[in-house]
């Protein structure tokens, strides 16, 4: 792909990047309008010899690659922009946008990457070790590939910045809310882009009670009045509320205790066990952390890893509902809340004392309303689109115009 020249060209696009700890996802957006990816791809398994790359159009029709098995973010990059330059020979990459994990409470929206910004950025690493040095360094190598083409940091915690207090503190004395141990929340650039599809689709429901449950590999809830969050599933860490793939999601704290106390376990071990060996892996007996595999899987492990995934949203929404005193729509997004008809239907076995009832062919068909006629609140299923909220975000701080937000 080509760098920028002052010369405006028809081509300009932004390059929405998520740096993840062994992958880089890449989504190219035109500069100035269209909701529609020009090419999005993966990097995975970066710093392996399996390292692997794939590339598809708009329409998601998969694309030649180039070679490569990259060791770093930066080589990762690399081999995305020459994949890229086959697909796109004339593209001129104008800005280029970032999910970062954590915005801390400085952070209440997207911003433009300068120095002070990428300290403030990088100061915020203890309290999310695991996700924000890998999007720090997905920054720098753009900032390496493309001088002087403006970088957009995007923050998954920053549409949580609306929470009450009581929302955001833990029942610790009040310095540790002071030095930052507080419930940040997370998935914001999702929760984000389904409040304002449902804007442009469903005013009445965004203006009312919402919540949106984004499950996917990671999973968490969070609940949306009027538009703004006021409470969320994950805590200070993207460990808490739902189980996960391989994340427990909520526990006892003393769990921790009695594992470190009594077991001799390690931080090490402890982190690897709650964040690699938990949630849908964990108790499926280490079958599988993928939700199609223990749906398949005849197994009474794979049945109570989904009983418990289940019974833990149903929980949990009662939570959500209960922080907006009452519930008007209920939102799936995710691999798993877009796709499996089987989980949306287990969890509203038991919502209709809320007022929710779904139609069980709408859900079979995966339509967008999938709510019975006689249901009092709306059930729905949008399709998550981060990389294009950090598209509208460039869009919007540098004018590019034509944006649709
Ligand atoms: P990530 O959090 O890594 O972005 P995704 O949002 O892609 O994850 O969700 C991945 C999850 O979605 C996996 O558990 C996968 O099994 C599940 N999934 C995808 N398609 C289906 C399907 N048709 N039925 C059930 N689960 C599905």
């Amino acid at each position: 792909m080509n760098r920028p020249t002052n010369r405006p060209t028809g081509h300009d696009v932004i390059l929405a990047l998520n740096a993840g700890s062994s992958s880089l996802k890449f989504v190219v957006f035109a500069a100035q309008d269209g909701d529609s990816a020009l090419a999005e791809g993966l990097v995975d398994r970066i710093g392996s010899d399996a390292a692997s790359i794939r590339l598809r159009d708009g329409a998601g029709a998969d694309l030649p690659v180039a070679e490569g098995r990259p060791a770093d973010h930066a080589a990762a990059l690399q081999l995305a922009l020459d994949s890229l330059s086959a697909a796109l020979p004339d593209a001129r990459v104008v800005a280029v946008g970032h999910r970062v994990v954590h915005g801390g409470t400085t952070f209440r929206g997207p911003v433009i990457v300068d120095e002070p910004v990428m300290a403030q950025i990088e100061a915020l690493r203890p309290f999310a070790p695991l996700h924000q040095p890998h999007n720090i360094a997905g920054i720098r190598a753009a900032m390496a590939a493309f001088p002087g083409v403006p970088q957009i940091a995007c923050f998954d915690t920053a549409f949580h910045r609306t929470h009450p207090w009581v929302n955001d503190t833990f029942a610790l004395p009040s310095s540790f809310y002071d030095e930052g141990v507080r419930r940040y929340g997370f998935h914001g650039l999702s929760y984000d882009y389904i409040t304002s599809e449902l804007h442009r689709i469903a005013p009445l429901i965004a203006a009312g009670r919402v919540v949106i449950a984004h499950l996917g590999n990671g999973a968490s809830m969070c609940a949306v009045q009027n538009g703004r969050s006021v409470a969320s599933t994950m805590g200070f860490t993207a460990l808490d509320g739902l189980p996960m793939g391989t994340r427990s999601g909520q526990l006892d704290p003393g769990v921790v205790l009695y594992l470190m106390d009594q077991r001799g376990m390690t931080t090490a071990e402890v982190r690897r066990l709650l964040y690699e060996k938990s949630g849908l892996l964990g108790l499926s007996g280490g079958l599988s952390n993928d939700m199609r595999t223990l749906e398949s899987a005849a197994t009474p492990e794979a049945q109570q890893a989904i009983d418990y995934f289940v019974f833990r949203i149903q929980r949990e929404l009662g939570a959500m509902a209960a922080a907006m005193g009452g519930i008007d729509a209920l939102v799936f997004c995710g691999g798993i809340g877009e796709n499996s008809r089987l989980i949306r239907a287990r969890v509203c076995e038991r919502t209709e004392w809320m007022g929710l009832e779904i139609d069980h062919g709408r859900n079979d068909r995966n339509e967008t309303i999938i709510s019975s006629d006689v249901s009092r609140g709306h059930v729905m299923v949008i399709p998550t689109n981060e990389g294009l909220v950090i598209a509208r975000a460039a869009r919007d701080l540098l004018n590019l115009g034509g944006s649709t937000t």
